[in-house]
Order: C-alpha cells, then structure tokens, then sequence
C-alpha cells in the first residue's frame, strides 16, 4: 500500500460472501490507548499534479487532474504556489474525531457523485461499477438520518474503493475506504450475494457515522456500542430500502444464531469486557462485539418495543451530543442548517445507552417491572446465555421454565465458579393460539430465578407450546420429550406453514445445537429435519445447512455405506426445494429466490446429485466452448464453476485461471474465482493452486492470499487429503513465504476442523511430529492442540454415526436408480425330493444399464446366502472386470451394497454375476415348498409367489415393479418333475448332464417384465389343455378332471379382453396352476397364473354355483391383468389401483361377456360399489393414491380402497366418458404404455385425448381433475337433495359421507367433482347414466329447475353410476317410498332401489336419517323378488341384527318381527338364496 503511512483500520466485517471465519483486525494494534481523544483537525494537504487543473472531491465537473485528494471534509481551495506541487487545503471538520477517523487519500481516481453529495471513487475504468453502491448508499444515509432523526454531520460523503485492501471497509469520518468487491458491482457478472454485500457493508459503516464517530465509546471495552449497532444496521437500515429481500429474517440465520453458536463456549467473553494491552483489543473485534451484541440489541428493541427503543436511542444519542453546525450541501447550493444540541459528553458507556432507554421506557410505557440496565447488565457483563428448559406437566397443564448456562462442551475441571443467571424475555406461543406476531414479552425469568411455573399458560394436553417469538430472545430453548414430539410431527405435516419461517429456523437450530451439547440425542434432530422435505423457503433451510454442514462433515467419516445413505437422505430432503426452485434462474426469481437456489444446487451438486452434476458439467462445457453465446448466470457460477472443476480435469481449471487473469478489472469475480478455484478434484493441479497463492507475481492480490487454501479444504473431502498432502511436501514454502513458521500452525489449526477420518488424522498428526524441530515448542504444542478437535470429532463420530446412519437408511426403502436392470439369466437348482434340505442353487447374471457414474451397485437381496467370492461384475464392452472394495447386506432394508474400486461409466453396460443359495421354505412366499399327498405319501412341489417383493428371496434383483427386465430362465429338475415358467420351454437337455441325473429346462426369454410377476414350478403335476394345447391348467394328477370347466372359459376370457383393449395377449401360451398351499386367492404371473384350488378347480359333484362364479370372476380377473399390470404397470406401489381397480371391474365386465347369464354387471353394484361405501365411510379409510414409505408397507394397500373403491370409480368414469370412449381410451392408453410403466396422470391423458376425440373439445370433463378429486380424497359425498315444489327446482349439495361423523374440522374441505344423473316419476328414465350436470369442488350448492311437478319424486343417481350417496328431504322420501309399497315399485330401477336401500339405511346409521323413514323404505321388501335389492338389505340388517342385540331385548324383539321375519317372503327363499353367500370374493 503506498502513498501514506497512516494506515489505520478499525472496522473490520464479517465476509459473507466467502468463508465463515472471521478475521480480526491486526492493524488495530497501531492504534494507541488515546485513540478515542478527540481533537479538530485542520488539514492541508501537497501534492504533485502531473498536468491539468486540481479538482475538490465534490466536484463532478469535467476535470483533467490526474491527482485526486479526498478528506473528510470539504475541499477549501488550492495554493498553486508551492514549486511543482500543489497545496490542497480543507475545511475544519466541524467537530472534534478520534484520531482514527480522519482519512486523506491522494489518488488519480475518478468519482461518481449522487445528488450532488455521495460520491463512489475508484480506478477510472471501474468507474462504471460504482452505480448500486453510490444509489444503495444515498438511500441508507437517508434512512439512517431519518431513524436517528439526526442529520449525517458532514457536507458530503466520500467512498472509496481501494483496490489493496487489508480489512473489508473502514469507516473514516465522510471518507469511507473498502475493499473492491464490497463496492463495487457489475450486472450481469456480479451476484446476488455480492450485492447484498455491498449493500450491508455501505450500511454497516454509514450506521457507524452516528454509533462510533458521532458518539464514540469511551473505551474499548465498549467497543460492542460501535460494531454491535453497526452490524444491527447493516440489515435493519436496508429493511425498508430492500423490502424482498427478508433482512429482518436473514438477520436472525446469518447473525443472530452464528452468534449463538461463537458464545456457547467456555473460552467466550463478555459483550462489555476489560482489555487494556493491544492483544487484547484486538482480540475483541469478534463474532461477540458484533454479532452477538447485534442479536442482544435487537432483543431490547423487542423488550421496550420498537418505537420505544427508536425513541431511547435517540435520546442516548443527544445526550452525549455536543453542539454543532451541521453543514449540507443539496444540489441547490451549499445551505447551512443549526441544530442546538446540548452540549454534552461525546464518547459514551453502556450505562448512557441504558439510561437513556431506562428513561423512554418510563415515559413511554410507565412500566416499572423491569430496569434496562438490571436486565441488560446480565447479558453484557457476562459471557454466554441461557438455554431454556420447558417442562409440561400435561395433566396439571402448567408449564415450568428453567434455566442453565448453554455450553456446547461442558468444561471439565472448570474453574468458572460464577453464578449464570440471566434476565429472560419469555415469549411463546401455542397450537391453538398460533400467534407468532407478538413479540412482547409476556413474563420474565429473572436472573434470581432458576426455574418457575408460570402463572400462565394454561394449555391442552394435545397443544405444543413454542418460546423465544421470531427468536428475538438470545437464547436456546429445550423442551420435554413430548413437546418436541408435538412439534416434530405439526413441522411434519401439511400445516408445517403454520409456524412462520423464522421459528422454523430457530427450532432446527436450536435442536442441531442442543444434540451437539447432549440436551437431545440425535433422532430428534432427525425427527426434526426430516420434515425438510416440504421445506421451500430459504431461512429455515439456512439454518438447516449450518446445522446438516456439521453433521455431513463428522458423516464423511462413517463406513462407506453409511455415509452413502446419509447422503441420499440429505439428497431426499433437498427433493422439493429443488425441484421447485430448478435449476434455472427465472425473470421472476427475487434476490432471496436466487440466493436461495444457489445454496440448494451447491449442496445437491456437492452430494453428487446426479441432475445437479450433469447440468452443471453441460453448462460449463457449453460456456467453455463459446463464452459469449453461452454465459452463466452470476447466481450460478459459484455451482457451476466448483462443480465443473471437481468432476473435470486441468482444461476446465486452466479456462477458470485464464478468466481469474482476465477479469482483473473485476474485483467480486476474481474473488468468486479464487473461492471455487480450489474445487478441482486433481490434487496435482490443487497443489499449483496453493503453490501460486505463494508467488509474488502470481496475479492473486495479497488481501486475498486467505481465499485460497480454505477453497481447497472446504471443498469437498478430498480437498482436505489435497491440503494434508501439500502441508508434508511443502510446509516450508509456507513458512518462507510468510516468513513465519505460524503460518504453518494455523494451516494445521485450520485443517483439524475439517479432518473426517481416522486416516486424516493419523497423517496430520505424524505431520505434527516430523516437523516438531521446526517448530518449536510452543508452535508445536498450539500445533497438537487443535489436533485435539479433530479428535473430538471422531469421538463425535463414534458416539451417533450409527444412529444417525440408521435412521437415514429408514428413510429411503428406494433402490437408487444410477444402474438399472436390463436382463436376468437365472439358473435354479431346487432340492425338494423327500429328505432334502429343501434349499436350491441359484445363479444369476444381472446385465445392467448405467445411468449415472456410481461406484456402487445396490440390489435387493432377503434370506439368500450370497457366495462372496462368487461375485463378478465385468464391463460388458470392455471385457474387464472390476474390483469389488467392499459389500454391505443391509438387512432391514434387504439392500445388498456392493462398493467398487472404480465408478462404472455412465452409459455402460455390465453384467453382475452372483452365486448363492437360497431355502425353500414352506411360507408361500419367494421360490417356496407346497405339498399334497397321494395316500400317506407325501408330494412335494417347489413354487414361487413373488408379489409385491418377494423375488429376492429366490434371486438378488433390483426388486421394484419400475425396474422391468428380461428373464431367461433355466431350472434343472429330477426327470421324474417338470417345469413351468412364465415363456414357453424353448430346450430340456437329456438326463446325466447335472449331478443326480438332472434335466436342465431353458425357458424362452421373456418380455421386459416386473420381477413380481415372475413365477416357476416344478411338480409331478398334470395337466388340462384345449385344443390348440395353448392354455394349460395345471393341477395334482387326480385333480386335472376337475379343470375342465376353467379351461373352457379360459380362452374365451382371453378373447374377450383381446376385443376390449385390442391388444392381443403378448405371450404364446397361459399356464394356470392349482397350488395347494396358496397365500392370496390367485396371482396374476404373466403366462402362468397361479391359484388357490378351490378358485381354479371345479368339481360338478360336489362344488356350488358360487364355486363356479368364483372360478369364472377370478379367472376374469387375473386374465385382465395380463394386460392392466403385467403389460403396463404402475411405477410404484402408490397407486395399486390402477392393477387392482380394473381388475376388480373386468372381474364382473368381462366374466359377463363369458357367462352372460349371471348378472354380473348388477352383481357389482351390491358386491363392489356398496362394498367400498362401507369401508370408505370411515374416518380411518384412506385416498386410492397413497404413498408409502416402507417395503412392509406394501401389502397394506391392497384392500377395499385398492379393488372395489377403484373399480367402483372406474365404473363412474365409464359412463361419464360413455362405453365406448372408455374402451378407446383404455385401449389407447395400453398400447402407448406396453411394456412399460404408468401413473395415474398417464391414464388421464389417454382418456382424456380419446374423450376429446369422441367429443370435440369439451371443457366440462377434465379427466384429470374430475379423477385427482377421486384418487386422492379419502371418502366421498352424500349429496343432499332438497327440493321446493312450487317452483319445481331442487337445491344439491355435497358434503364428505361419515358414519360415525367426528366433531374434528378437518373433514371441511373435501369436496369432489360429482356427476349428477337423475330422473323423475313422469320421466321414470333410467337409462340416461351419464351426467346431466356437475356439482363441482368450488360450487357451494347447485340449484336445479324444472325437477317434477309437486307429486312426482325424483332419484339421483341412476342405476348407482355415481360414487356417491344421496340424501333427500322428507317429502321427497315420502314419494319413493309410495312408489316403493305399490305395485308399480318396479318403476324404479333393480340397481336403484338396491341404492334406496343401502342409502336408507346408512343414512340412518349415521343419523342423517330418521330410521323410520329408512325402515319405510325396506317396507316394500315384501313384494321383492330380486337378488341385488335384497344383497343390499341384508347387507344392511347384517349390521342392525347384531347393533340390535345389544340393545333393549324389546327393541331388537320388535325389529326381528316387523322386519326380517314379515319381509323374507317365501318368494325370496326361493331364490338362488346361495348366491347370497357368494360374498367371499378372491383375486
Ligand atoms: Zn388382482
């Protein structure tokens, strides 16, 4: 730095743009102890112009000076008389200034000037630069004037940026210097983050113009009143001037709780503290005296309230006021303003701010329940805070408080006898009451108090309470184990909003913070965080990275597999932040959007999300290629550059390099290269990055020699390898470049914070020792000293890995999807002859597909025996073979990890080959055991039932119905078995080729297939065929007679869907086989479907018409999802329905086409649709969408919900859409889908494209919003029908149906897109079924005209199309039931007076309707003669039979007579009365 030597700093900032250490000022240490006396002074200044005129500072004239001299305070004139030189003379600064505040720069700088008044000054081709902070900086001088109602005190403003720079800014009297990049900004190039730097530094050292300059502390010690205020400003002067950009927010993540965090530990020290010698000043230019004392201002401020404290500062600051003339200068002219303060003391302690606050507080509020200074005293003149306790006692429901010193490490053997207590602001909250607004504090803790019960609140058992309001409190809170469950789960659910922004960012740093100190144990934090997977908004997540950061950091440490599910938990949580906010920066993106985003990529790239990573390697490619075409958008370079460089090689960093040399015009980007240079994942070229940092004439600037080194470290866990490495072979460059064998000390300090593993350690510490000579003794011991962080680390490591690990494993039951299957080559040796160990032999060879480069292959894997040493993955194109480092079996998970030396390429192609064995036990399920005997000879079979995830019982295989493969299969079996599979037997070898005498089947390979739908058999079974032998029933010999009848129905089955989805059925044969032992009622294997026997075998002699209707449903079933489930399935088990719904429709549908006869479309009504309503009008059913989290979840959702609510909504769909469109579109939508995946949305479309088709465009059915309302809704509505007879119209609502409605409000707001059809007496049309009109979601009632003359009733509903039940008034019942006990009863319907029944009386079970207008309805029962009505009724009287039992014996007496004994007419008894029993259906 040339020029003068008076080169003092004082106000040294936070860097927020690059890394969160703190640097202290050294150069304070010039400063002598009489710094702060004040004097006037009067300068005049020499200097040499070179050519041209001399020009003032203010002048915005054109001038031609080379020589530019600024000063504090306003040019005077120029004696040109002094030789060659020039004497510049300048006004008395109007009031005395500590010596350090006076500034003179002499410079051939050119300046902007604002409004006549603040000008930027800089190298003239950074001149343009200067325009954000010379507006930004007029505004703040303004805002600030306004909040002091104090005039800035000097006729003008100098900033100027110096482009060697020690500290970040400094605050001279009018004469502001900083740093380049903290002024000085570029569109286009700079980034938001920059910006947002320089704003807070302009407001930072204008705010310092009043709290510092004007009024000066008296000492150090309370130094906070400068920096605590300046650093208080630098957010809440902008709050008003950058309303989008959340400062009042972003202060409490970036401030308050780093804050937090630096005072939690022994070695901290009093906001006001004793220092005398220079070391000791220095040393406070702290995260305390700025920070902190930001965060302990901003809670007065909050304590007195606003305006109050607005009120008080102002006062504090006239009380130390002398009096002035305060000179401004506006465009008009110069004009002299008087101000007459009182003449008083211009440097303050604490006590005056306290004072003059104590004073506004009295006049103001009158209060006397506290002494600003009795309360503050405890946060200023003692180290550390409080963390809360909250203890609930839930059946007092009071609530205790308490209180303790926060120490993240408890010291031991600590000396520190002194008494914490603080004064608390308690500020809370409920669930009920929801109120984060207010801040006031509603009770204190006293700093005599320890604990105490708090006179209120009194709250619900089920209420959580929240302290510490917008976290303006400085303190932690903890709670008891049943609060912070209550908060865990509301964070976890939809309502997670409801707890504003920033409370969510304190309760996830208070709870990081309190597991770190033992207060919790870790899966709290989890519980807590998990919730991060709604999160979308940027203060909470902030909070959360500084909590996950040190988390990640100790979790690199862990076993490979650990920290590999670790990181795809974290990847989990950042899903929907990122895929909401992309991966491109929008026009519409705000500042906090962009910051926000930035952070999102850089922690998804780091963790090596696959599309972060490749769109960031694209990005810069395409930007390497053509700069100019291509650029990169200032928000994302940080992300692009680093990520570009750790996965590239020298080209990317040598471009980068090229671009740092370029761009030295551009301070902020330069220091952005130099963050992300260091990313690189060389170590070589990491080496020549620390090695130019060491070079004089490197380009990189001495003020940011510090960036370099922690962009290697910080980047990415290698980095820290690169910088252990580089230390041992180059340490003494170090030390000979700084001249300092220090320099190496603080390198190892530095690096001990980050070290991960044991490996790391190890070779620092030997580092430590090799070079102890050079040490030196103290070096050394400061040297092993941090070490002992590193320690602490790993003890950390050791202490919750595996719970951390544990719980993030449970997090994720997904198969990661870097390498999919492509194709299954199975060999199987099953052993299951009479005394075998009934196990079998497997073999697989797994060829994958890679998508993304990963050095892992993660299969499913249960109850298999895999044979290490068997395990083989070869690079298909390469031939080679890779090395396996290490393998996991992952049990609960049933994960087999399988971790590579080298990462498979993306792209490539592998075959996996593993050997094992595997058990064929006798619980159904996997590759099992069956038997039947024949006499007392038992008959063993080996079978297998794989669904939903039982395949890897028989075989490792990537075990999710999403991964579809091929499988060529081959079984070696005993010549006296055969073998079925899924294709057909292409080979058999003869005898003598295996050992025993075996037979090698080879089967044919199969279409991509799910693996759940793979299926062997070996047995002595027999078999039934027709006549072109292509479907085959396969059953124990004595039974294969009693195929004939499934057999005869099979092909016809198979036609009929061949005509409905036109899609011929894709493999050459069906085998059907009858299993003894059979867990489910059948499975739908492609080409061989499995049964239970008695849902496959038909004996004439002794089966029932039911068994025979069984037989034909099933079949109908099982057969419809050979296309629905085995052609095109559903990615994820969330959304069985789309099996399961259509199978359970065709059930009827088809089964109908075979046996025409049954009435089996009406049959679906009574079995199906009424089925659902029963179960679905529970509070406890479930949306037919449904997400699961856990393997042991899956065969939860196949239930009525899965199979006859989705078939009863399909029906729906069917007759909105009309027959046809329905059969088109699903036609459709399978031939687009074959052999692949589906999701609803998918199905939507295709229908919805065949709907517009048919129709023409048609705004009134949009499937997919019809169908969301349906699928993802639990439930489904009564509709309400009341009519007025006069005017002939009817008022509809709807309302969600519960039969035993609940008093909780979260049943309001489910509303669906109901079809209406109805028809009246005189029309009596019950043919129309498709709507006539739509209540909708939004409609609150519907009114219809023209409905019946006064006589005629009406029904809803026709023929029970609509998922729904309907409700009438009375009047209206009346009628139908008039018409029921008539003989024309008949009018209505068979379907819906099986719908009048079973509404009837479920409106009464829920009390919606009185039972004697139900029981009016049943009444006509005696003249039916119909099976569907009377299913529906006993259906109905099932439920009051047995409610009736317990009630009065008179009462249920009366029932059983006047209903089931006058009702059951003879007529009915001769009925098929055993279809009645037909209820038990199977699939
Ligand atoms: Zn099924």
């Amino acid at each position: 730095m040339g020029g003068f030597a008076f080169e003092i700093q004082l106000c040294n900032r936070t860097d927020q743009g690059g890394n969160a250490t703190k640097d202290t000022n050294k150069d304070v240490l010039k400063h002598q102890p009489d710094n702060f006396l004040r004097t006037t002074p009067i300068l005049e200044l020499v200097s040499r112009p070179n050519s041209g005129a001399w020009t003032p500072s203010r002048d915005t004239g054109d001038h031609g000076g080379r020589h530019m001299v600024s000063h504090n305070i306003v040019w005077v004139h120029e004696s040109p008389n002094y030789g060659n030189l020039t004497w510049d003379h300048f006004q008395t600064t109007p009031m005395p200034l500590s010596t350090y505040l006076m500034a003179f720069i002499v410079s051939d700088f050119k300046n902007l000037t604002v409004d006549d008044y603040l000008s930027v000054w800089q190298r003239e081709e950074a001149l343009p630069q200067a325009n954000y902070s010379a507006s930004i900086g007029l505004k703040v001088l303004r805002a600030l004037e306004d909040y002091t109602e104090l005039h800035f005190f000097l006729p003008k403003m100098d900033e100027v940026a110096v482009p060697d720079y020690q500290s970040g800014a400094t605050e001279q009297w009018g004469l502001v210097t900083y740093r380049e990049r903290l002024i000085l900004f570029v569109e286009g190039v700079s980034t938001s983050a920059h910006r947002q730097n320089i704003a807070t530094v302009i407001a930072h050292e204008f705010a310092h113009m009043w709290f510092g300059n004007l009024v000066s502390p008296k000492w150090w010690d309370v130094l906070w009143l400068n920096e605590g205020f300046a650093s208080y400003f630098e957010y809440f002067a902008l709050v008003e001037i950058e309303p989008d950009w959340r400062l009042e927010e972003q202060f409490v993540v970036r401030v308050a709780q780093p804050a937090l965090s630096a005072d939690s530990v022994n070695t901290s020290h009093p906001m006001t503290v004793d220092v005398s010698s220079p070391e000791e000043i220095s040393a406070i230019f702290d995260t305390i005296s700025y920070s902190k004392a930001a965060a302990v201002i901003r809670m007065m401020k909050h304590i007195l309230k606003p305006e109050v404290f607005r009120k008080g500062l102002n006062r504090y600051l006239h009380s130390v006021l002398l009096t002035v003339q305060v000179v401004r200068i506006y465009s008009s002219g110069v004009k002299m303003m008087k101000k007459g303060y009182k003449t008083g003391n211009s440097s303050a302690d604490a006590e005056n701010l306290f004072d003059a606050l104590n004073e506004q507080y009295l006049e103001d509020l009158n209060l006397h329940d506290i002494n600003v200074k009795t309360v503050m005293n405890t946060w200023t003149l003692q180290m550390g805070y409080p963390v809360l306790t909250v203890t609930r006692d839930y059946s007092s429901r009071r609530v205790t408080v308490s209180q303790e010193r926060f120490l993240l490490r408890p010291a031991i053997n600590g000396t520190d006898t002194h008494d914490y207590k603080w004064w608390i602001p308690l500020t809370y909250t409920t669930k009920s009451e929801l109120d984060f607004v207010d801040t006031e504090t509603k009770q204190w803790l006293t700093a005599t108090e320890e604990s105490k019960q708090l006179t209120t609140p009194i709250i619900n058992q089920e209420d959580w309470i929240i302290f510490n309001i917008q976290e303006t409190g400085f303190y932690r809170v903890n709670y008891d184990a049943t609060n912070w469950a209550l908060i865990a789960a509301h964070l976890n659910s939809d309502s997670f909003e409801q707890i504003p922004p920033v409370n969510r960012a304190q309760l996830l740093d208070d709870v990081f913070n309190l597991a770190r100190a033992g207060f919790v144990d870790y899966t709290l934090v989890l519980q807590m965080v998990k919730y991060l997977e709604r999160e979308t908004d940027y203060v909470p997540w902030y909070a959360a990275f500084n909590g996950l950061n040190y988390v990640d950091k100790r979790m690199r440490g862990a076993p490979s597999y650990d920290y590999y599910a670790w990181k795809r938990f974290i990847l989990k949580l950042l899903n929907k932040a990122y895929t909401t906010l992309g991966s491109e920066v929008k026009d519409t993106d705000d500042h906090v959007t962009k910051l926000f985003r930035n952070q999102i990529l850089t922690w998804a790239c780091n963790l090596g999300d696959y599309a972060c990573v490749s769109n960031a390697k694209q990005r810069f490619a395409a930007h390497m290629s053509d700069p100019y075409n291509n650029p990169i958008d200032p928000d994302l370079k940080t992300v692009v550059y680093c990520t570009a460089l750790r996965h590239g090689g020298v080209g990317e960093w040598n471009f980068l390099w090229d671009r740092f040399i370029t761009y030295s015009n551009v301070s902020t980007e330069q220091t952005l290269l130099l963050g992300v240079l260091g990313c690189t994942g060389d170590e070589d070229t990491a080496h020549s990055y620390m090695h130019l940092s060491l070079s004089k004439d490197s380009g990189i600037r001495q003020q940011d020699l510090s960036l370099v080194f922690p962009s290697v470290y910080n980047a990415h866990d290698k980095g820290v390898d690169f910088a252990i490495s580089y230390l041992q072979l180059y340490y003494t460059n170090i030390s000979d470049y700084h001249n300092s064998i220090n320099s190496v000390v603080s390198l190892v300090s530095s690096l001990s914070s980050t070290l991960t593993s044991e490996v790391q350690a190890t070779n620092l510490r030997k580092f430590v020792e090799d070079i102890k000579d050079d040490l030196g003794d103290l070096a050394y011991a400061s040297a092993l000293n941090s070490l002992q962080a590193a320690e602490r680390n790993l003890q950390w490591l050791e202490t919750h890995s595996a719970t951390i690990a544990e719980f993030a494993k449970e997090q994720n039951h997904r198969l990661p999807t870097a390498v999919v299957p492509d194709s299954y080559t199975l060999k199987v040796i099953p052993y299951f002859e009479v005394d075998s160990e009934f196990t079998f032999d497997g073999e697989v060879v797994i060829r994958i597909n890679v998508n993304e480069p990963t050095d892992r292959i993660v299969l499913h894997v249960n109850q298999l025996d895999i044979v290490e040493s068997s395990l083989n993955i070869t690079s298909v194109s390469e031939g080679t073979q890779l090395t396996v480092i290490n393998t996991t079996l992952d049990t609960p998970r049933q994960f087999f990890d399988i971790q590579l030396e080298e990462e498979l390429v993306e792209g490539g192609v592998y075959d996996v080959k593993v050997i094992y064995v595997g058990y064929l036990n006798d619980d159904m399920a996997g590759f099992y055991r069956s038997y039947y005997k024949v006499g007392e000879e038992i008959r063993w079979i080996a079978t297998t039932l794989f669904h939903p995830t039982n395949a890897r019982k028989a075989l490792p295989c990537f075990d999710e119905p999403e991964l579809k493969a091929k499988f060529r299969i081959s079984i070696a079996r005993l010549p006296k078995y055969h073998s079925i599979s899924n294709a057909k037997r292409i080979e058999t070898t003869t005898p003598n080729t295996t050992e025993d005498g075996r037979i090698w089947d080879e089967f044919e390979e199969t279409p991509a297939m799910s693996t759940y739908l793979v299926s062997f058999i070996v047995s002595d079974f027999g078999s039934s065929s027709n006549l072109a032998g292509n479907v085959s029933v396969w059953a124990r010999e004595s039974a294969v007679a009693q195929a004939a009848y499934s057999v005869s129905i099979s092909q016809d089955t198979l036609t009929a869907l061949e005509h409905f989805t036109e899609i011929n059925y894709q493999l050459d044969k069906m085998d059907q086989a009858a299993i003894p032992d059979f867990s489910f009622g059948a499975m739908e294997n492609w080409g061989l479907v499995t049964y239970r026997e008695n849902l496959l075998l038909f004996d004439e002699t002794v089966s029932t018409t039911a068994n025979r209707q069984s037989i034909a449903t099933i079949i109908a079933h099982e057969f419809s999802h050979q296309w629905f489930g085995d052609l095109v399935t559903p990615d994820w088990w969330a959304y069985p329905w789309l099996n399961e719904g259509f199978a359970t429709y065709f059930e009827y549908f088809i089964a109908a086409k075979v046996e025409p006869n049954w009435q089996l479309d009406q049959q679906f009504l009574v079995e199906v649709v009424q089925n659902a309503f029963a179960t679905d009008a529970l509070d406890s059913s479930r949306p037919m969408n449904y997400n699961i989290t856990y393997s042991s979840e899956i065969i939860g959702v196949f239930d009525t919900i899965t199979y006859d609510k989705a078939g009863s909504v399909i029906r729906m769909l069917e007759h909105v859409l009309t027959s046809e469109t329905f059969r088109k579109g699903l036609s459709r939508y399978l031939k687009a889908q074959s052999y692949q995946t589906t999701k609803p949305d998918i199905l939507y479309s295709h229908l919805q494209a065949q709907h517009s088709e048919t129709v023409g465009s048609d705004e009134s059915v949009n499937v997919k919003q019809i169908m969301d309302s349906w699928g993802n809704q639990k439930g489904y509505p009564l509709i309400s029908v009341t009519r007025d007879y006069h005017a002939g119209t009817a008022n509809v609502t709807q309302k969600r149906f519960l039969l035993r409605p609940t008093s909780d409000t979260s049943d309001d707001g489910f509303n669906w897109w109901v079809p209406l059809s109805y028809t009246s007496r005189s029309e009596a049309d019950f043919t129309m079924t498709s709507p006539a009109v739509w209540i909708t979601p939004s409609d609150s009632q519907l009114q219809l005209t023209g409905i019946g003359g006064s006589g005629d009733w009406v029904i809803f509903n026709i023929q029970e199309t609509g998922y729904y039940r309907v409700n009438y008034d009375a009047q209206n019942w009346q009628l139908i039931t008039n018409q029921l006990n008539s003989d024309q009863f008949d009018v209505i319907h068979v379907l819906n007076r099986a719908q009048l029944l079973d509404d009837s009386l479920n409106l009464a079970r829920a009390g919606i309707l009185d039972y004697v207008s139900a029981l009016d309805v049943t009444s006509y029962l005696y003249r039916e003669t119909d099976y569907i009505p009377w299913y529906s009724a006993f259906n109905a009287f099932n439920f009051l039979n047995i409610r009736l039992r317990g009630a009065s014996p008179a009462g249920y007496q009366l029932f059983k007579v006047i209903q089931i004994h006058r009702l059951i007419q003879p007529t009915f008894l001769i009925l098929n009365s055993t279809r009645y029993f037909v209820n038990c259906r199977e699939r």
